[in-house]
């Protein structure tokens, strides 16, 4: 077998690896990229940009639907066609990556198409070819869609999010199996365009690794907008009858509908990457990482595979942290304390740094407040398409805003502040004097903590005064 040498060695060009060899070749290295699937991943391909696109869309048909009422009177007839169009020609090529192919060879990249697995501490094997690494080698493969143990369920041609993104046509009704991130806002885009939406989810609420209100509203919203949901109970089997698909509850219902979407989370395939021959240890689920992202002396591991917040921003913030190490510069740690997420239904949820419930276990001393977004002043002269809370956590020890979340219109943008106040570690202090633009979504942080002197959500709450210390 020959044996190439190159500085670095990148196991999987998707989201955070291409990023990664990008920045690489830019110093100047010389990096073999090993891709067995499209260069980009999935975010361009199958998640965020589709799937962003398809909320767009359907955002667009739902606020054309509140112009009755509050602007005049609009018919709405969704049309499935051209947005399936904008995903296959504007966002993937029709899933072809020879762009992201040609930028990394004309950088100086050797590509390599095919599955790679490690042979030793420096050493990867791709087929019958074998590449040694000088400088290091990064393992950024990502992960897959899970797939639950239901009896049945692989005997049906259920779909997975990839399908969900391909499709040319509509189903007129869905089972979405899981009311996480990805479940919701891909029920609430089929719901829209016309599909009867079911979601089905085990734990008793929608988004269950958000705050409990959070998913209050997400769940009052679905309801208003004729989604059906059944939470809090497991799916026990699913058959198919007569061409439909029907899912039993554990409490006895039935659902009946023409497609089941898989949408239960994600898992990694550890098991083929030969993690063994190169010492790289693992939890069982993912790879272990320490804050500088080292999975083994000259081995990193980023992104979805080390399972430490799966979302396109925290794999870029590690692939950050791995170029620098490779680079042989002195990176900060990786920070998943103060991690963004933002789930993109119609109201969004953004979130930040530590839930009630974490704060509470951790012993934490804390102050907490909810405010209802319809009570603020942007909110309540928005109307139509208004719900949400903003919650805040705040360290009553430190004074330091240690958790966050905003739900409603914006709502991912509205965590902007949020999210700069958790991670910069800004005194609370400072937030409330700050300067927020009135009558921004946004100046409903600045009510909601009292820098306002008007507003109804300015209701202080005596026991939310977290600069009052016992
Ligand atoms: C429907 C959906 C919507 C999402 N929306 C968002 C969003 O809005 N915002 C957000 O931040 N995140 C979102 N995410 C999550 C985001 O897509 C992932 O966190 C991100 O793509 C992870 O990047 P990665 O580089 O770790 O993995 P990937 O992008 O999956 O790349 C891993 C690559 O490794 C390759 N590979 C696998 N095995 C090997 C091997 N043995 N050798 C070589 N290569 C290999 C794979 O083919 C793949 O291309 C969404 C996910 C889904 C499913």
């Amino acid at each position: 077998m020959n044996n190439e040498q190159s500085e670095v060695i990148v196991l999987g060009l998707g989201t955070g690896g291409e990023d990664l060899v990008l920045r690489l070749l830019d110093e100047g290295l010389d990096v073999v990229g090993i891709e067995p699937n499209l260069v980009g991943g999935e975010c361009p391909f199958w998640a965020c940009i589709p799937s962003k696109m398809m909320i767009r869309a359907s955002n667009l048909l739902q606020e054309a639907r509140r112009v009755n009422g509050m602007a005049g009177h609009a018919e709405v007839t969704p049309d499935w066609a051209p947005l399936a169009k904008r995903i296959s020609e504007e966002a993937t090529g029709n899933w072809d990556d020879s762009y992201g192919v040609a930028r990394f060879e004309s950088k100086g990249g050797r590509f390599v198409r095919g599955y790679g697995k490690l042979t030793g501490p420096n050493t990867v094997a791709v087929g019958d070819r074998s590449f040694t690494a000088t400088k290091g080698i990064v393992i950024a493969t990502g992960s897959r869609p899970f797939i639950p143990p239901i009896p049945g369920l692989s005997d049906v041609p259920y779909w997975t999010t990839h399908d969900a993104i391909q499709t040319p046509t509509l189903p007129d009704s869905m089972i979405v199996l899981g009311g996480g991130a990805v479940g919701c806002e891909l029920g609430q885009v089929f719901s829209r365009f016309g599909v009867d939406v079911t979601i089905a989810e085990g734990s008793d609420r929608l988004l269950a690794l958000e705050e409990p209100e959070a998913s209050e509203v997400i769940a009052a919203a679905f309801a208003a907008e004729g989604i059906v949901l059944h939470t809090g109970s497991q799916v026990e089997r699913v058959e198919e009858v007569d061409g439909s698909i029907v899912a039993l509850l554990a409490d006895g219902t039935l659902l009946t509908a023409d497609r089941i979407l898989v949408a239960t989370g994600r898992t990694v395939d550890l098991g083929e990457l030969g993690l063994d021959s190169a010492g790289v240890a693992t939890d069982g689920r993912f790879i272990e990482v320490d804050n500088h992202l080292r999975a083994a002396d000259r081995i990193w591991a980023m992104g979805d595979v080390i399972g430490r917040g799966m979302f396109t921003h925290m794999a870029l913030h590690e692939g950050a942290i791995v170029a620098e190490g490779l680079l042989g510069g002195n990176p900060p740690a990786a920070d998943h304390d103060s991690l963004p997420r933002v789930t993109f239904t119609d109201p969004e949820v953004g979130a930040v740094g530590m839930s009630e419930a974490a704060a509470t276990e951790a012993g934490l001393d804390i102050a907490v407040s909810v405010k209802q977004v319809p009570l603020s002043s942007r909110g309540w002269l928005h109307g139509s398409g208004t719900s949400g809370i903003i919650k805040l956590i705040v360290d009553r020890r430190s004074g330091l805003l240690i958790g966050a979340t905003s739900v409603g219109p914006h709502g991912g943008e509205v965590l902007g502040v949020l999210s700069t106040a958790v991670q910069a570690k800004i005194p609370f202090q400072t937030l409330r004097q700050m300067i927020y633009p009135y009558p921004t979504f946004y100046g409903g942080i600045g009510e909601a903590i009292g820098a306002y002197g008007r507003g109804t959500m300015k209701v202080i709450d005596p026991d939310f005064d977290p600069l009052i210390l016992d």
